[in-house]
């Protein structure tokens, strides 16, 4: 399988590329993004058979279904890190929590963050892909609060990667802050800005497309690459806890194998919503995807009028700063795959030039 740009190709990068240079690189032409060339379907028997499968079997049959060109070996090392969760049989248990209503615990990791369950297997293999090739990467990351933990946590130490992970001062949990600027490992350098979640990754954005940063870099041959869920990497690891815990609800007899459930998904970069969103176009019965804002409910305005405006909107903050987000990268990503790269195209620079767009009936 082959990975393609959200925006269309201008002519610099190549057509198309595979999963290990669309997550070593993974910024594409036009500022736009990665996406699979075509979604994968399931087998019609997939969810049975793995209904007696471990967690990483699904995980590895998930992303044998992408096609993805890693090692054997790579793939092994990067889900043993769900022996580090807190179960590492059940990395990611479903619990009752109401009649019908089930939540999906993704906070068992080492640093708490949800994001853990993505980025433990996604630093072993950005790292493993680095040594192979003999390259050196600098992943700059944004975060709201719980990336720059979970991102510090997976590339502690790991050779050939360095990280510096920029964070809004004051817009995150004092617990997040020190996560962060406690990290001692040489390889890693965490900065605070004045500004918010937004800012940071604009200054990220602004970082990784600027020719002068590049050039540097290249003087040092060290190259950039990102750990946020602009990063394919990060969004093929975390559809499989969505296909997971709709075989836990079968196994522990809440549904029948085949009927449909919602998945209501809190959103800022709607990278987990895109991992349902995968999860339900590659076959997993889902009647709705419920997407859960906080006052910056940019993406409730979306969906029900077909409206982006950020014009009237200033970011708040909120007591739930990982959902403080107005521009949602992986919006985009949708985006593409309902219109293609030419309409994504014209949407996102109307979005970063005038601010809103509107798609058409
Ligand atoms: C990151 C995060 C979110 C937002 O997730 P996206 O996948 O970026 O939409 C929501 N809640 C918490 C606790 C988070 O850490």
């Amino acid at each position: 399988m082959k990975f393609i740009e959200t925006r269309g190709n201008d002519g610099s990068k190549p057509v198309a590329v595979s999963f290990s240079q669309a997550i070593l690189s993974p910024l594409s032409s036009f500022g736009g993004i990665y996406a699979p060339e075509h979604i994968p379907q399931l087998a019609p028997d997939f969810l049975a058979n793995h209904l007696d499968k471990d967690y990483k079997t699904l995980a590895r049959d998930i992303l044998l279904a992408f096609g993805v060109d890693l090692e054997d070996g790579l793939v092994e090392a990067a889900l043993s890190t769900y022996d580090g969760f807190d179960d590492p049989e059940n990395p990611v248990p479903v619990v009752q929590i109401g009649e019908r209503l089930h939540v999906s615990e993704l906070y068992h990791g080492p640093t708490r963050a949800f994001k853990d369950t993505a980025l433990q297997p996604f630093g072993v293999v950005l790292s493993g892909l680095a040594q192979a090739r003999d390259e050196h990467y600098l992943i700059m990351a944004a975060t709201s609060g719980d990336t720059g933990p979970a991102a510090l946590d997976t590339f502690r130490n790991k050779p050939n990667i360095k990280v510096a992970c920029l964070y809004p001062d004051g817009g995150t949990s004092d617990v997040q802050r020190l996560q962060m600027v406690t990290e001692d490992a040489a390889n890693l350098k965490v900065i605070g800005i004045h500004g918010n979640f937004d800012d940071a990754q604009a200054a990220l954005k602004g970082l990784l497309g600027s020719e002068r940063f590049c050039t540097t870099l290249v003087e040092k041959h060290t190259q950039l690459s990102a750990a946020n869920s602009v990063n394919f990497g990060r969004i093929i690891f975390q559809l499989i806890y969505h296909l997971h815990s709709y075989l836990e609800l079968v196994r522990q007899g809440h549904i029948e194998l085949g009927e449909k459930v919602y998945l209501v998904v809190p959103s800022g970069n709607f990278g987990n919503a895109l991992g349902g969103y995968y999860a339900w176009r590659m076959g997993l019965p889902v009647e709705k995807i419920v997407i859960a804002s906080n006052a910056n409910n940019v993406l409730t305005d979306l969906i029900h009028t077909g409206v982006y405006d950020l014009r009237q909107r200033k970011l708040i903050g909120t007591s739930s700063p990982a959902m403080d987000i107005l521009k949602s990268s992986n919006v985009e990503r949708v985006l593409f795959h309902l219109f293609g790269a030419e309409r994504t195209r014209e949407l996102m620079r109307e979005l970063d030039e005038e601010q809103h767009y509107q798609l058409s009936g």
